[in-house]
């Protein structure tokens, strides 16, 4: 196969560090990890990026896209443009807030109908599991779903149900016996109930309504059952690091339990968000600094695999700006487009490198999902690269944020790091945010 694409930059940053080096690309796959000043092949087009870092594309495994169903939240084009945007080329998502939810074969075909020939980067699907439909989980395996998300509590949508205790079980049992992977929103249904709720425009009172307690919980009672049932569990959007002892000694004895954490976790505290503020809200919530700290240094030892965006918008009415109530505004912080820079931002100052965020948000991601040739920078894999300028800074302004709905919780902050360009498999779909015609596809567990 003949190269026809090299990119060249001093800072390429491979699984083995950063390094200048120049990228051949041949049919969309990365060719030839070549010296930077190789001479490049003949009639190959050659890209200068200077200083500019090349890294691998991100690969976010948490994303809601609405549609169908709740399609003025979010949709396929607007969610995917704003990846390629944010130097995302890879993303996952969610089974639920679309109407159907991916919960049978016959839901994913419809969401597969929704998004084919309107994505912008390549897309793939968790499905669902939920009471009633354990027939279903095979099926869908089959069809190339990347695992399955359960809830532990009401998950906030009357058509996605919680999974009780016995079901739940009897999921997991399934998933272990398919080996496909059960991915936890891991907050336990009776702390919460019985937390303090006081509704209201005070972040404090939201806070206390989800305490630590009811993540320590549930993941405290998921770690024996997947012992027990041999079934590999990813811990969702983790936020209480008090939980992080509990999961580095179960894999510390061979559980085989992942967990994941996100960019509003690891840069936003309670303390900067303001009473009404409801841009702000998720579940679980963002808490204290002291908290904060305490995730970075459970990434910093691989406590938590990944970083990925949980990017769950909702249109500005269902925010509740009008009564800044947290008890009565939607969960969710749409943040694909900026999860690089937020993370780079806060890991730089935190003296980590970008091979770190390579690690955390492109490799670790995609080894969750089994996606053998993404997230990294090595002969053989997709030529998917985002090109970043770690220096440079930018103001957001959620008006000019591509998702759908212009809400967003890093409104006004100053962000390290810009996108200069996306690329997916070799062709680029995104320059200094201006995102081009859809070139994602639609992809599959385990296709090569
Ligand atoms: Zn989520």
């Amino acid at each position: 196969m003949p190269i026809d694409l090299v990119l060249r930059s001093t800072r390429v940053i491979t699984p083995d560090g950063e390094r200048p080096a120049a990228i051949a690309v041949a049919d969309g796959r990365i060719a030839q990890v070549l010296a930077y000043d190789a001479p490049p092949p003949d009639g190959a087009r050659v890209v200068e990026l200077g200083d500019d870092a090349l890294m691998p594309g991100v690969v976010d495994t948490h994303v809601h896209i609405n549609e169908p169903g709740r399609t003025e939240w979010e949709g396929f084009a607007s969610a995917t443009r704003a990846a390629a945007a944010g130097g995302v080329t890879t993303l996952i998502d969610m089974p639920l807030n679309s109407i159907p939810p991916t919960t049978t074969v016959d839901a994913l075909a419809i969401k597969r109908d929704a998004a084919l020939g309107r994505v912008h980067v390549d897309v793939g699907f968790w499905g669902g599991a939920v009471p009633g439909n354990v027939r279903h989980l095979e099926p869908l395996h089959h069809r190339g779903v990347f695992g399955f998300k359960c809830f532990l509590l009401h998950s906030g949508v009357e058509e996605f149900p919680q999974l009780p205790a016995a079901e739940l079980a009897e999921a997991m049992e399934e998933l272990a016996r398919i080996d496909a992977l059960l991915i936890v929103h891991a907050e336990d249904a009776q702390v919460i109930d019985s937390a303090p709720r006081r509704p209201g425009r005070a972040y404090a009172d939201f806070l206390a309504s989800r305490p630590r307690e009811a993540e320590n919980t549930a993941i405290e009672h998921l770690i024996p059952l997947a012992r027990r049932l041999g079934t590999r569990v990813h811990i969702l959007h983790l936020s209480s690091s008090d939980a992080l002892p509990l999961i580095e000694a179960a894999r510390r004895e061979g559980v085989a339990v992942t967990a994941e954490t996100c960019p509003h976790y690891l840069t936003l505290t309670a303390q900067d968000v303001p009473d009404g503020a409801t841009e702000f809200k998720c579940c679980p919530p963002i808490r204290e600094a002291a908290n904060q700290d305490r995730l970075w240094e459970g990434l910093a030892a691989g406590t938590i695999d990944c970083v990925v965006s949980d990017h769950s918008p909702c249109t500005p009415e269902l925010k509740r700006f009008d009564t800044g109530d947290f008890a009565q505004a939607w969960g969710g912080i749409a943040s694909v487009q900026l999860g690089l820079a937020a993370i780079w931002t806060e890991a730089s100052s935190r003296g980590h490198t970008l091979s770190d965020v390579a690690r955390w948000m492109s490799a670790a991601p995609a080894r969750l999902a089994g996606l053998a040739r993404k997230g990294a920078i090595t002969h053989g894999n997709d030529a998917d690269f985002a090109v970043f300028a770690p220096e440079e800074s930018f103001t957001v302004d959620p008006a000019a944020l591509h998702h759908r709905n212009p809400v967003s919780a890093y409104a006004g902050r100053t962000l390290n790091g810009v996108v200069r360009s996306t690329w997916l498999r070799g062709r680029l779909i995104a320059e200094n945010g201006k995102v081009r015609e859809p070139a994602g596809r639609l992809i599959e567990r385990g296709e090569s």
